[in-house]
């Protein structure tokens, strides 16, 4: 009889003593500081693996190693794209690491005949992604040693590397993760090879600059390697095995659970970003009056859990993908009929982890597991070329994939997913003929999606609040709508909660009650991120707050905690609130709860909105901040702290520089000492922002 692969994986574990990881981990695997379970499964890093990076390359025969910094999955698909390239094209054996998963005090001993990539995201104000805090600090520190010091020379003068940033110019330390790590890197000696490329995703380009950085990139690598280019083939990382002696049923087979523990029915803590808590909703509701905009509001309970929050973190929700682009993706693919095939995926290459646990199904992997609905990338289209049904079909993937102008105009300005790309140029005949590898490899796991905690700890300990508006947006030139994956799934378990058997917002179903009905009872899976925008600890110090929108969200917790610390007796500053949206009647948030919270803080509470529709001319916040000029510098000359939530690619930019107008103007100095003064601010957490 056939082996099941989790006795086949066991078996491997026993027989290699060490076989790094199974899957991605970030998502499916237990983090460092919980390595207590689930076994050796295929869900988790197995204890043990190396964390010496040169020592896994010898091990696995590797030349290449792509790290990556990614907080949303794109740098890690850069990284692996990189990967796959460097195989196929130049016979590279490369593999792809996620930095939290080594250790760097023995890059000094890293051979001269090999390259490192990085491929850096720049998360927030310049911050590193959660999972190359170490990296950096240890990188960038101001005495980094590595195991085996040798003073005669710089320690990474033997290493050679590439380096690619992802950033947004909106942001004003653009890029500065990938910046900070080259000039460290330099500095230690290191050699750097072609330029080092930065994407930006506040002009829209990131995919455009990544693509058009690595053609040069290759060929200076290439030549500083002597490495010959070859006729690409695909080969795939992953094989994917229909396992006719499993049913859907049969226990051991993933149906949508984030892991093992879940899998089991024991799903316990720690809960973090490896290990999502499948949280009850307590209550949801709707703060729009607004037929055809939707936003809402939770209450999500973490009691029993062990979580904890403080005013200012965020939480981050687990999605599912709808019924309706599941049916789509499968469907396109000729696969409806086995969408409940169990699937056994296996990685053919010790390095790269399955992103996702097995066995598992289609329909699992599509609604659970992957991004089916994301960005496409030109590279992803060209890469399924090959195997379109079509010899027309194979052209037109063939020229999407290369000509950047006709891609942007019939995918990216339409903001098509892969299936419907794959509709789109060939309807009549199913796509059958792609591996299902290059759907593992290719798309992003699907990505836990944050939101600002809207209520204070103080308050509702066990109790997180959240404020999300639902996207929904009519794609232009087309009858598509364009809608966000977790906040329709969000609608619709409202929907559920409020009554409604089969809901479909926006004509999307889901699967509420999640794998084997575990999330009935209106649960969501959750997890909880801590984040730096944080009250200043003593509560008499002003604070004034910028929200617009759902911006507002973590202002309302802000305020809500001060209301009560004004309640308990205790000497509470000023707060200022400013708050916009269009319409006083439409989407005026927590409306009646401001006027709560003027109770309870009084003269202290000063709250100024911003209708951008109501008159004959759009107000926005800045307009507000300007008329309140001297106010709220006087509040920032008396030990005030400043708070910029929401849109940051127009809003926290011109709120930005108002604030560096008011400041000259009320303090009589010309803007670029204003501007000093606000970075001041910035450097000394006095101006903090949680933006997206
Ligand atoms: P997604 O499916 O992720 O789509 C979002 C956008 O991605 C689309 O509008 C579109 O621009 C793009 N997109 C999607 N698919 C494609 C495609 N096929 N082609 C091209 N482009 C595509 N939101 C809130 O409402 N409230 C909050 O308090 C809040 N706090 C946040 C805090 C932080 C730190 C961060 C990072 C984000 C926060 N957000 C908040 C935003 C939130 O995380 C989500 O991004 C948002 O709700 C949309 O998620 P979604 O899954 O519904 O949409």
């Amino acid at each position: 009889a056939q082996l099941d692969v989790l006795d086949l994986a066991v078996l491997a574990v026993l027989l290699a003593g060490t076989v790094a990881y199974f899957t991605k981990g970030t998502y499916w695997g237990i983090s460092k500081a919980s390595q207590v379970s689930p076994s050796s499964s295929a869900t988790g890093p197995i204890k043990g693996a190396t964390r010496d990076v040169i020592e896994k390359m010898q091990e696995t025969g590797k030349d290449c190693v792509i790290f990556y910094a990614s907080q949303t999955g794109t740098a890690e698909d850069y990284a692996s794209r990189l990967a796959k390239e460097g195989h196929s094209r130049f016979g590279l054996n490369t593999m792809v690491a996620d930095l939290e998963d080594y250790d760097y005090d023995t890059l000094d001993t890293f051979p001269s005949n090999k390259i490192a990539m990085f491929v850096l995201a720049t998360y927030g104000e310049g911050e590193p992604t959660d999972n190359a805090v170490e990296f950096y600090e240890f990188i960038t520190g101001e005495d980094v040693t590595f195991s085996d010091p040798d003073d005669s020379e710089a320690p990474l003068h033997n290493m050679k590397y590439v380096t690619f940033g992802l950033g947004n110019n909106t942001y004003e330390h653009y890029n500065a993760m990938v910046r900070r790590v080259d000039l460290a890197l330099q500095k230690l000696g290191a050699n750097r090879i072609g330029t080092a490329g930065e994407g930006d995703d506040g002009a829209g380009t990131m995919e455009e600059d990544f693509l058009a950085w690595k053609e040069p990139m290759w060929l200076a690598l290439a030549e500083a390697m002597g490495l010959e280019e070859r006729e690409a083939v695909y080969e795939p990382v992953f094989k994917v095995t229909e396992r006719e002696d499993l049913t859907a049923e049969a226990d051991n087979v993933y149906l949508g659970e984030p892991n093992k523990n879940h899998l089991e029915g024991l799903s316990k803590g720690p809960y973090n970003a490896h290990n999502p808590f499948i949280a009850p909703i307590a209550e949801s509701r709707e703060l729009f009056t607004a037929k055809d905009r939707n936003c809402l509001h939770m209450d999500i309970e973490i009691s029993g859990s062990n979580l904890s929050y403080q005013t200012g973190d965020h939480l981050a929700v687990w999605p599912t993908n709808s019924g309706k682009e599941v049916n789509r993706f499968l469907e396109v693919l000729g696969l409806t009929s086995r969408s409940h095939t169990v699937i056994a995926v296996k990685s053919l290459d010790a390095t790269a982890k399955v992103p996702f646990p097995t066995p598992t199904t289609y329909d699992a992997a599509a609604s659970y597991y992957l991004e089916i609905c994301g960005t496409v990338s030109r590279q992803f289209v060209a890469s399924i070329a090959p195997f379109a049904p079509t010899d027309t079909a194979k052209a037109e993937m063939t020229k999407l994939g290369n000509d950047k102008d006709y891609f942007h105009e019939r995918v990216a300005e339409k903001y098509l997913n892969i299936a419907q790309v794959l509709e789109k140029v060939e309807k009549s005949q199913k796509w059958t003929g792609i591996p299902f590898s290059i759907f593992i490899e290719g798309l992003h796991r699907i990505q836990p999606r944050y939101y600002s905690i809207s209520s204070s700890s103080l308050v509702q300990k066990n109790k997180v609040s959240i404020t999300a508006v639902v996207e929904s947006s009519q794609i232009s030139g087309s009858p598509e709508m364009l809608k966000g994956v977790t906040t329709n799934y969000l609608l619709a378990l409202k929907q559920k909660q409020h009554g409604d058997p089969n809901p479909d917002p926006h004509g999307l179903s889901y699967a509420i009650t999640g794998p084997r009905n575990k999330y009935d009872g209106i649960h969501v899976p959750v997890h909880i991120r801590h984040s730096n925008f944080k009250l200043p600890s003593d509560p008499s110090k002003p604070i004034v707050m910028i929200g617009p929108g759902t911006g507002v969200a973590p202002f309302r917790a802000f305020v809500q905690e001060r209301a009560e610390q004004a309640k308990a007796g205790e000497n509470v500053g000023k707060c200022v609130l400013f708050f916009g949206c269009r319409r006083k009647t439409e989407d005026f948030l927590y409306q009646n709860e401001w006027e709560e919270y003027k109770k309870a803080l009084g003269d202290n509470f000063i709250f100024v909105t911003a209708f951008s529709r109501d008159g004959p001319e759009k107000v926005y916040v800045q307009h507000r901040l300007r008329e309140h000029a001297q106010l709220i510098d006087a509040l920032l000359q008396d030990r005030g702290y400043f708070y910029v939530c929401g849109d940051a690619a127009h809003m926290a930019r011109e709120v930005n520089s108002t604030l560096a107008e008011i400041i000259a103007k009320q303090r009589n100095i010309n803007e670029a000492q204003a501007e000093d003064i606000v970075k001041t601010m910035r450097a000394r957490n006095r101006y903090q922002e949680d933006v997206w």
